[in-house]
């Protein structure tokens, strides 16, 4: 009798990286199952909890088995200032040794829980290899999450595998990557330096990708209708379960207050009256006239760069709503002026820090993306029917543009040549001269525009029926569900 009680329901603990832009997507997911009646359990740090504790008090007083679990960060063991535990833009670079240091100490204490709490099967990042081992262990299933798309994982693994990029002479010379559904082309210079050459990332992606082979499966913020032949063919080349469950933001975030709440710390974005300003501005304005301009969670630009976006925006002569970070001490009163001069004229608005995106993309006076080609927000615009312009900067931002501009057909190029690091501004400055170019082609109208925006509406049809009943994802996530189920109740069997 106890056995049956204990097993009428499925125990999870969800384990995000320390990142702003793998734990949004995560916790999601961890909504998402939640949604599905699955009992959740995300365990955390307090500082990292604060970005979504909003949303997942809002899904406790919706009822949902949902909850936080927080770990201390060892801050003082690692000699970190307390609350620096994340990897985010404001983090110094050189704390991030520590930062890994400090999960290095936790990870006892996090293994001990995933016992603890009963978990019959736990979804982590895929920057923590050891928890396949950990839950081989418990004998329960890990199931891997990837921040990535299945396009940039496949095409990472073909350069793993094939090399293309030491078969031409030059950093800037073209190379097709090998093995994959479609003609892909770029250069060495727009590979991550961990696929150029081999460094310390390289290692530590060899022993992920390792403890992917061995977890029960992966799950990516994507859905099949958006990139099917590489959701295929990856599955193929890992020879791994894999589910597309995306885009999570839609489907976990279906309420204003859901999206409002997305990525706030708690208690910091009382801030209504700006939220009010971006709104009535936006709502002052025609319906597709308006350019949303943002780089992500982890992107700092240099001043110069920043001066050469200004132009840019002021020149083309469309209205903006321009997500900015200031540099300490640089640019600030340039910066100032400029936001003077637009607010003024009604041209542009710019939004300090954090933007409430999910809320901005979906208002019917966007109509097209600059973007740095983060993963989220790819999937983000897709659902929203929008075009972007494509200016891919690190991580696997640039095989994310071969998707978008390549495969798709949704994005026009501002013309990136270089990959940096997250932390570092790297040697390329964009000129304002191709960036208004870009921005024309965006949102000139013309007979292309006007094709890229059918494509581009869509997709967002696929996507919103993805995630209904019946739809890929939607069907991914309860087989995933009922699999898991029948797992764990084989383990009850005689
Ligand atoms: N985001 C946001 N407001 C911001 C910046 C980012 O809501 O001002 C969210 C965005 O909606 C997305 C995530 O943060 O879900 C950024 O992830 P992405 O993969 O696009 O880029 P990254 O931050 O990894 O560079």
């Amino acid at each position: 009798m106890a056995m049956e009680k204990q097993s009428d329901k499925l125990k999870s603990v969800f384990l995000p990286f320390l990142s702003t832009s793998h734990i949004i997507p995560l916790v999601d997911m961890a909504r998402l199952f939640a949604l599905h009646g699955v009992d959740v359990t995300i365990v955390t740090t307090k500082h990292n909890s604060t970005i979504f504790q909003n949303s997942i008090d809002l899904d406790s007083t919706r009822g949902r088995p949902i909850r936080t679990h927080i770990v201390e960060f060892p801050a003082s063991k690692v000699g970190l200032p307390v609350g620096v535990e994340s990897f985010n833009v404001n983090t110094p670079r050189e704390m991030t040794p520590k930062i890994y240091m400090g999960l290095a100490i936790l990870q006892p204490q996090i293994e001990r829980l995933f016992e603890d709490l009963h978990a019959d099967f736990i979804v982590t990042d895929m920057f923590y290899p050891w928890s396949v081992d950990v839950a081989a262990k418990l004998g329960i299933p890990r199931i891997m999450f990837h921040g990535a798309s299945y396009l940039a994982r496949s095409a990472a693994h073909s350069v793993e595998q094939y090399a293309p990029h030491l078969k031409v002479e030059s950093d800037t010379d073209t190379f097709v990557i090998p093995d994959l559904p479609d003609r892909l082309e770029m250069s060495r210079l727009q590979l991550p330096d961990w696929l150029r050459s081999p460094n310390q990332y390289t290692e530590l992606m060899k022993v992920i990708k390792e403890s992917e082979k061995r977890s029960y499966g992966s799950l990516f913020n994507s859905f099949y209708e958006l990139e099917s032949d590489y959701y295929d063919h990856y599955k193929r080349v890992i020879g791994t379960k894999s589910w597309g469950i995306g885009p999570v933001s839609l489907w976990a975030n279906q309420d204003a207050s859901d999206k409002a709440a997305r990525g706030y710390a708690k208690g910091e974005k009382e801030g209504k009256e700006e939220e009010e300003g971006w709104l009535k501005w936006l709502n002052s304005k025609p319906d597709g006239s308006v350019l949303y301009v943002s780089f992500g969670s982890m992107n700092k630009f240099p001043y110069s760069q920043l001066v050469e976006i200004a132009h840019a925006l002021e020149d083309s002569g469309h209205c903006f709503i321009w997500v900015v970070r200031k540099n300490d001490g640089e640019g600030g009163v340039f910066l100032e002026e400029f936001e003077k001069r637009v607010r003024e004229s009604e041209r542009g608005y710019l939004i300090w820090g954090w933007a409430p995106q999910l809320l901005i993309l979906e208002n019917p006076a966007i109509g097209g993306l600059v973007s740095h080609c983060g993963w989220n927000t790819v999937v983000e615009s897709v659902n929203a029917g929008l075009p972007m312009v494509t200016w891919p900067l690190f991580a696997e931002h640039f095989f994310n543009e071969k998707l978008v501009v390549d495969v798709l057909g949704i994005g026009v190029p501002v013309g990136a040549k270089e990959w940096r690091n997250w932390n570092e501004f790297g040697s390329e400055v964009v000129k304002r001269e191709e960036i208004r170019k870009a921005i024309a082609l965006l949102m000139g109208g013309g007979e292309e525009d006007a094709a890229m925006r059918g494509r581009a509406k869509a997709l967002s049809g696929a996507a919103k029926r993805a995630i209904q009943p019946g739809g890929s994802s939607y069907n991914n996530m309860v087989e995933l569900i009922q699999e898991l189920m029948s797992l764990k109740l084989s383990k009850f069997q005689p």
